[in-house]
């Protein structure tokens, strides 16, 4: 399977049902997204992008992305959401490792690649040689070009993350694991004619991952392009959606907000979420507000989707497994290793968790060094997380072997914001943790070793805004006169961020 297959089935079964919608923005049936991706197929074809070629989108609509996506498929290329909250640096880096043939920009987001907002307002498409046309019109000119076959290695598109090493990684994700995405069993009931809200950006895995998995099904996916809790809960009690997904800080919003107990939503059936479990409390209030089922899910975008749910039952039944993952999902193998060894580790024992299926990446673009780093040669992927299994395969991360910060459901890695911080002349030493965040989950502090000058907190943090996206900046600054080492100089990050976590997992 691939996307452009499944467009051209679905296109021939329900051609005028909605297929994926931006809320008060824009709205493809399948029928309408079939025409303008197989335009745009003819247009990339036109500039040489075929097998193995790509082509890159920044902006936030994902009715133009899907129209990317399913072009690129249809040329056997891959199609890359770029993250638009990047600042104009980290755009440039990621664009050049990309190697985009074609991309198709936001007029808002022009700036990012140094181009000015055009006075129209409307996306643009930058064609090889650095020719700009208005998306639209260009469009409209395009003839339709027939499919290639798809090959289950093509690479269908490209997520990018921060990496460990502070470099960005390209996940290339290939049509094989979207369809093991399709094929896993799943604890909802999604079909085809129901509608799946997906507040959640389109560069991430999630985002564009129920582009797909909607398409598959026959289902309408549905965007917003600012996922603000008045829009979220405005449409959910429109009565006009079946599924919803979304991280625990988003549904805490929800819950908390005023208007919330004075609407109902009578068809929400389902609230799917990811990125860290929810708290007790805000799973009750969803489950008491909403009347629907709740499900954790559990993956990376090295994964192409989850590899484990907690399902509705043991959302009811509460209790401590709220605090789990889950099991793994059925055609997935999980397991918790001790990364040393690669032996097993005994129920109960933290370990590093390990999995093996056909969802797991092909590579990192241009890194292969990296993919050697986590993927064993006996098809092992490890993802990063530390976590113990009990006796009936519940997963519970505790920790995470990798140095990561998530922040209302973004990555952060810390190395990219000490190094922006080493830049700065008056910082000697930093390290940056994550600290707890009554809103976001963690939120970002710096720790830092004053040069000669002792820094002003807030330039310091300005100075992180001009050059990193803004959720990567710190919120808060401590000035210290030392950093925890150990004998071998080695930064005791555990140490650091033990007094601002004591109390609390
Ligand atoms: P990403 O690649 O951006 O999807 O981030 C994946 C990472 O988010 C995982 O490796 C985990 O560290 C974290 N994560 C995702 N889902 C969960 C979850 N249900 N509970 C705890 N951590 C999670």
């Amino acid at each position: 399977r691939s996307i452009g297959s499944m467009l051209r089935h679905w296109a021939g079964e329900r051609p005028d049902a909605p297929a994926v919608a931006v809320e008060g923005v824009a709205e493809h049936t399948f029928a309408s997204w079939l025409d303008a991706s197989s335009r745009l197929a003819g247009g990339l074809a036109a500039h040489g992008v075929g097998p193995g070629g790509r082509v890159g989108f920044i902006g936030k609509n994902a009715v133009t992305w899907a129209e990317v996506l399913a072009a690129a498929s249809f040329r056997r290329a891959a199609a890359i959401p770029f993250n638009w909250r990047l600042s104009a640096d980290e755009t440039t880096a990621v664009l050049a490792d990309a190697d985009v043939a074609v991309l198709v920009v936001e007029a808002e987001l022009l700036p990012l690649l140094g181009r000015s907002v055009p006075e129209d307002g409307a996306a643009r498409v930058l064609l090889p040689g650095g020719d700009e046309r208005p998306y639209d019109a260009w469009l409209a000119e395009q003839d339709a070009v027939p499919a290639l076959e798809p090959e289950p290695d093509d690479i269908a598109f490209l997520i990018y993350t921060s990496g460990t090493s502070g470099r960005p990684k390209g996940v290339e994700l290939p049509n094989r694991a979207i369809a093991a995405n399709l094929a896993a069993p799943a604890p909802w009931d999604i079909a085809e004619g129901h509608v799946v809200m997906v507040p959640a950006p389109i560069f991430h895995l999630s985002g564009t991952g129920w582009i797909f998995y909607c398409l598959g099904l026959g289902a309408t996916s549905l965007y917003v392009l600012d996922i603000r809790p008045d829009v979220v809960l405005g449409v959910f009690a429109g009565d006009r959606v079946d599924h919803a997904l979304t991280v625990p800080a988003v549904v805490q919003s929800l819950v908390q907000h005023p208007d919330a107990a004075e609407r109902s939503y009578p068809r929400l059936r389902t609230l799917i979420y990811g990125g860290s479990p929810m708290s007790p409390t805000v799973a009750d209030a969803a489950r008491e507000l909403f009347d629907c089922d709740l499900i954790q899910s559990y993956g990376m975008t090295e994964t192409c989707g989850p590899i484990t749910f907690l399902g509705p039952d043991d959302h009811r039944r509460g209790g401590e497994r709220l605090a789990s993952a889950g099991v793994a999902v059925p055609g997935v193998e999980l397991g918790v290793f001790d990364p040393a060894t690669g032996e097993r580790c005994p129920v109960g024992e933290t370990g590093e968790v390990w999995t093996r299926s056909a969802l797991i990446m092909a590579g990192y673009r241009n890194q292969p060094g990296e993919l050697s780093a986590v993927l064993r040669e006996d098809g092992w992927f490890r993802t990063g997380d530390a976590g113990y299994q009990d006796a009936d395969g519940y997963l519970f991360l505790c920790d995470r072997v990798k140095d990561m910060i998530v922040s209302g459901g973004e990555n952060i890695y810390p190395v990219e914001v000490e190094n922006v911080l080493m830049t700065h002349p008056d910082v000697r030493d930093v390290a940056v943790i994550g600290v707890p965040d009554e809103r976001w989950g963690e939120t970002v502090k710096a720790v830092v070793i004053p040069g000669d000058r002792r820094p002003d907190p807030a330039e310091l943090v300005a100075h992180c805004r001009e050059r990193l996206a803004h959720y990567k900046c710190p919120t808060s600054v401590d000035l210290v006169e030392a950093l925890p080492r150990n004998p071998s100089g080695k930064l005791l990050k555990r140490e650091l961020r033990a007094p601002y976590w004591a109390g609390r997992s």
